[in-house]
Parts: structure tokens; C-alpha cells; sequence
């Protein structure tokens, strides 16, 4: 297995502990990695507290810009009850961002990662695809 779908199934695992209180919000997970390790981990929290990147993010002591993150689900491009996480991420330039998989909300679907790429944030989509939506598809709003 593949050192990255590893952290990925890390973030998946992480995820499972969201539920239920992060309801009606999908069971998102992240890891973040430095220098190969990882240094910190987070999950959705209850709405209107913080997703799960932004979790993860808040118990990071380590530099960001130094750090890989490992999230399952494409960060949120909107404003809802917490900040767009896409444009948290975007400002705060991580070395580079995995993603699972694309966000079938309407009010994203693309939107998050289009903002990454604007920013000049590095993302890899797809890895640990199948493993997550085995386990996230079910909680994700379509249309
Ligand atoms: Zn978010």
C-alpha cells in the first residue's frame, strides 16, 4: 500500500468519529502530515464548529506551509455557518493537498478544489477513492 492512501485511510478512520454529532454535516476526516508523520488530526465537529481540515488544523504546532494534508472530502467553497475551509486552506498554503473525492454538493462540486488551484495550492484528487466512498457517499447532499 501506498505511504499516501495509508494517511488517507488514517483520515478516513478519523472521520468515523464525527458521527453522529456532526450531523447533517458529512462525516468528513483529515490528517496532517510534516516530513512524513503525522502531526496532527482532526474531524467534522457539530454544526457550526469546525470541519474537519480546520480540526485539524487548530491543534497543528508545526508550519503549515511545511505540512501535507489529508482530507476525504473537497474542502467547502462556501460560507455556511463555519468559513469556507477552500479558502482557509488557500491563504494558509499547505505544501500540498490530497483529497479523496469531489464534493456532489451543488454549492461545490469543483468549487473548493477551483479555489486551491487559484491560490497556487498544490492537490492530488482520488487518492483512497473507493475506501472513502464506501463509507461517505451516503451523507453527501447531490442535488
Ligand atoms: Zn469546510
Amino acid at each position: 500500500m501506498s505511504e499516501k492512501l495509508e494517511f488517507m485511510l488514517l483520515a478516513l478512520e478519523s472521520s468515523r468519529r464525527a458521527l453522529p454529532l456532526c450531523r447533517p454535516n458529512p462525516p468528513v476526516g483529515c490528517v496532517i502530515v510534516h516530513k512524513g508523520k503525522v502531526v496532527s488530526k482532526g474531524f467534522t465537529q457539530s454544526p457550526g464548529h469546525h470541519h474537519a481540515e480546520i480540526d485539524a488544523m487548530s491543534k497543528l504546532t508545526l508550519p503549515i506551509g511545511e505540512c501535507e494534508i489529508f482530507v476525504t472530502l473537497e474542502p467547502c467553497s462556501f460560507q455556511g455557518r463555519t468559513p469556507s475551509c477552500a479558502l482557509t486552506l488557500a491563504e494558509l498554503k499547505p505544501q500540498h493537498i490530497y483529497i479523496a473525492i469531489e464534493d456532489p454538493h451543488p454549492r461545490n462540486r469543483g468549487e473548493g478544489l477551483r479555489i486551491l488551484k487559484n491560490a497556487g495550492v498544490g492537490y492530488t484528487l482520488g487518492i483512497g477513492k473507493k475506501e472513502v466512498e464506501d463509507f461517505l457517499l451516503s451523507y453527501l447532499i447531490r442535488s
